[in-house]
């Protein structure tokens, strides 16, 4: 894996990153009260990298608040 932004390969990594808190991370999506993420912050550019975890990523697909775009 390489940062999206300096191309750099060191990050700070959280796994098991709740989302139960004061902010909404993933907001229109009820079911993902408990989702977990990855966090991978990169060391160079500061750059946040978030990951859904499991079976959460699949149920993006039915959310009406995310769309599905394939950016070049
Ligand atoms: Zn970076």
């Amino acid at each position: 894996m390489e940062c999206v932004m300096c191309k750099s390969k060191t990050f700070y990594t959280a796994s098991e990153v709740g989302s139960r808190g004061h902010f909404d991370l993933l907001p229109g999506t009820g079911f993902f009260s408990h989702a977990h993420f990855t966090q991978r912050i990169c060391t160079e550019c500061g750059f946040v990298h978030w990951f859904v975890d499991g079976d959460n990523l699949e149920k993006l697909s039915q959310s009406d608040y995310y769309r599905r775009e394939t950016l070049e």
